[in-house]
């Protein structure tokens, strides 16, 4: 059972159709002025509508990227070199995105600040603490939607409207929340949103910035001058194709994929919660993202839960494809203010919006006999005490 939506997506079968006449026949360079080309680019101006329509945005807000990452470092960059004459200052959350928090850090290599807001025990940013943080100098706040380790929801529309009001460039990385919850840029009141294809089941390697009419970005690809000059090369015609059909549906199926997750989400985090001594739920208990689950177990490191819910037929991570391979406790949970041995024990299962998960009874008796053995061993979780009275429970 994959359990790992948040890291990646499978492909959708109507997506791979969807796009597969786009590497057979469709195959023309969208520049160009004959049929094969024209194909192309009609398949490239229906992806737009779509993804357009997806988030309440018009198709000239659209800018097609190879990701998320590069949605990311388009619109931080980008902006921050538009800007430069105007102030250095650019405000964000502790717990962004290596994509964002990794760009701030080499943009602080060229003079700029950056404030880091704290996201306290609950994972969430203050409005206060932005409003705070606002200086003459800031010329961006960028947070992040849904995060990606724990889940939890940030008050973007609320930040966004503070942001206008003082005439400062908001920015929101939406890949997780996108196609989870509703993502609308009117709403939402953002300048800038970053989408990815590949967490809504469309193929990996392409993403979207939306960036509001009238707001300027300086572009960091140059070239051909495609996608109105803000991001030249030959477009990914396949790739964009087959995001456009997954916007297509992750929207239509919304509200309907939102009720099925929620409960299932809820009936994992009650049952473990219940079945698991010292176990936790790591983020804001209802801000959540409705697919997004993240545990914490006393005495364990997550990495080696991994591996025994994998031979069980589980496939969870510890929370951040980016960091798991480095071991270092992850720089989201560190922000909750959890005790530097707690952030190790970390699990997150993330449920996906195309495929059904209910087996719930199947994963807790799993997760809990994978802990159980676990602490068995754990040096942290010695105590004869202790362990009598987990197998207790276990009866
Ligand atoms: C996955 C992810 C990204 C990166 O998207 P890619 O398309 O993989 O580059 C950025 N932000 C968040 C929150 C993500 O989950």
């Amino acid at each position: 059972m994959y359990l790992d939506n948040s890291a990646t997506t499978a492909v959708s079968e109507e997506v791979l159709n969807e796009m597969e006449p786009y590497f057979r026949e469709a195959y023309g360079n969208p520049s160009t002025l004959y049929s094969v080309g024209r194909e192309a680019k009609k398949g490239l101006d229906k992806a737009r509508q779509r993804v357009a329509d997806a988030i309440n945005a018009d198709p000239k807000e659209i800018i097609f990227t190879s990701g998320g990452s590069e949605s990311d470092n388009l619109a931080i960059k980008g902006i921050a070199l538009k800007l430069k004459g105007k102030g250095n200052h650019i405000i964000t959350s502790e717990i962004e995105h290596p994509a964002v928090k990794e760009t701030l850090h080499f943009l602080e290599t060229l003079d700029f600040k950056v404030t880091y807001l704290p996201v306290y025990e609950n994972g969430i940013v203050k409005v206060e603490d932005v409003k705070d943080a606002i200086t003459p100098e800031t010329i961006l706040i960028t947070i992040m939607h849904g995060n990606n380790e724990i889940g939890t929801l940030q008050p973007i529309a609320e930040i966004g409207k503070l942001a206008r009001e003082r005439k400062i460039l908001f920015h929101t990385d939406a890949v997780q929340t996108f196609g989870k919850v509703k993502v609308d840029v009117e709403e939402l009141n953002v300048d800038l949103l970053s989408l990815s294809s590949h967490k809504v089941h469309g193929p990996k390697g392409v993403g979207a910035l939306y960036i509001k009419k009238g707001v300027r970005i300086t572009p960091l690809i140059h070239g051909g001058g495609q996608e109105r000059g803000i991001r030249s090369g030959t477009e990914n015609v396949p790739g964009i194709v087959g995001f456009g059909k997954a916007c297509e549906i992750a929207n239509n199926n919304l509200e309907e994929n939102y009720a099925r997750l929620v409960k299932t989400r809820d009936e994992i985090i009650e049952k473990v919660l219940d079945a698991v001594p010292e176990s936790y739920l790591n983020g804001d208990r209802n801000e959540r993202l409705p697919n997004v689950i993240n545990f914490r177990f006393s005495s364990i490191e997550g990495e080696s839960l991994i591996l025994l819910l994998d031979a069980k037929g589980y496939q969870a991570s510890t929370g951040s494809a980016c960091s798991s391979k480095t071991l270092e406790a992850s720089p989201v949970l560190k922000a909750l203010n959890l005790d530097d041995v707690d952030v190790h024990g970390s699990l997150r299962i993330s449920l996906g919006s195309q495929t059904h998960f209910d087996d719930v009874d199947g994963l807790v008796e799993a997760i809990k006999e994978s802990v159980a053995t676990l602490r068995k061993m754990s040096p942290l979780w010695n105590s004869d005490e202790k362990y009598e009275e987990m197998m207790g429970q276990s009866k």
